[in-house]
Formats: C-alpha cells, structure tokens, sequence
C-alpha cells in the first residue's frame, strides 16, 4: 500500500489524513525532513501559508521538500498551492517553486471570502476519474493569475483555473479534503503509480 506523507506543521492536515485513508491509502504526518524517508507523496494542507513557511524555515524544511518534490508527488491545496508555486503575489514570498504557476494570495476579496460552488471539471479529469461535477471549498482562497507552459488546467471556477496539474504534482485552490468528493485525492494516488 502506498503511504502518504501529510505536512502537518499548521492548518487542516487532519481533514487530508482521513480522505486518503477514504481514497485507499495509508498516510501519516510529517513535521521533519526525516519524516520523508519513505513517503510515495506528500499533501501541503490549507491553512495559513506565510505561518507555514516560517515554521518550514525554522524546522528546515524548505530544500528537504525541494528535493522530495524533484521526485515524488505532491499536492498542495490552497495555502499548499501558494507553497508550492513558482511565483506568489499579494504580498511576494518564497515558496517552493515546484509548479510553474503564477498564484495571488486572498484574491477573491473580503467580501466573498469563503464558498462552496460547483464547477464541471475539465472532461479529462472526468474520464481519468468518473464523471460528474464536483463541490468545491474555498476559504479565503488564492487565484491561479498565470498557468505555466507545462501545466495542465483540469478544472475552473468562473474562468479561472482551480485545480492544475504539472508533471507528478497537482495543485487546487480550493479544499479536495473538505467536500465529500473523493476525485482529487483519487487522482493523487494514481500519480503515485505512474
Ligand atoms: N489565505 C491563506 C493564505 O494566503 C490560504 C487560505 C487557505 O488555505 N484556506 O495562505
């Protein structure tokens, strides 16, 4: 079985503990770089990603998921999209530059900070999935501005793009983990396969 390896430094790691174990798969939380020995992938959860990335600075973190990166899975959600991104406004910060995608922090604005929507999905994760639309989270959400050459759009809420895909990793600006559709994370698993 292959095991998934949540961050779990701040934000909602439970939720994403529990859809992969739904999804099939074994997962456990990751707070080092020795904790991902082993790992076939790794989820960086939503919460809050300026918090995130100071703990990931002062636990040392940030090459150890470069590296894990350049050659597992990983998906980002929300604040783990704007983690995992190459490019990051609304303030500038660092992240990991993993998936070649410009992302805006909190740009839905105040007034409609947070939703539940539902969107069709792009036909190709439908047939790579099952079919149907899906119920999307957002809380106080980021907005994919520029999508890299190399990615692959696979969802879109009002135009913009919601859930990327790039290589091995997958990214989504809304919360997979809290909805009951189990799609994004069975999606997850099968990269970790390929
Ligand atoms: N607004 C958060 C950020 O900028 C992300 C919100 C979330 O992960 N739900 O990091």
């Amino acid at each position: 079985m292959k095991t998934v390896g949540i961050l779990a430094l701040q934000g909602d790691f439970d939720a994403h503990a529990k859809a992969i174990e739904r999804a099939g798969a074994k997962s456990t939380l990751v707070r080092s770089a020795a904790g991902l020995d082993g790992l076939d992938g790794l989820i960086i959860p939503g919460g809050e990603s300026t918090t995130m990335l100071k703990l990931l600075r002062e636990e040392n973190l940030l090459e150890p998921l470069r590296g894990f990166g350049g050659a597992h899975p990983v998906l980002g959600t929300c604040a783990g999209a704007i983690l995992v991104a190459t490019e990051v406004s609304n303030p500038t910060q660092e992240s990991l530059g993993l998936v070649d995608i410009g992302i805006e922090r909190n740009a839905y604005g105040r007034q409609v900070d947070s939703r539940i929507a539902s969107v069709t999905p792009e036909a190709e994760f439908q047939s790579r999935t099952s079919p149907g639309d899906m119920e999307t989270v957002f809380i106080r959400a980021p907005i994919i501005r520029r999508v890299g050459a190399g990615a692959r759009v696979l969802a879109q809420y009002r135009g913009d793009p919601v859930l990327v895909e790039q290589g091995r990793h997958l990214v989504a600006t809304f919360h997979p983990e809290l909805s009951a559709d189990p799609r994004v994370h069975a999606l997850f698993l099968q990269k970790l396969s390929e």
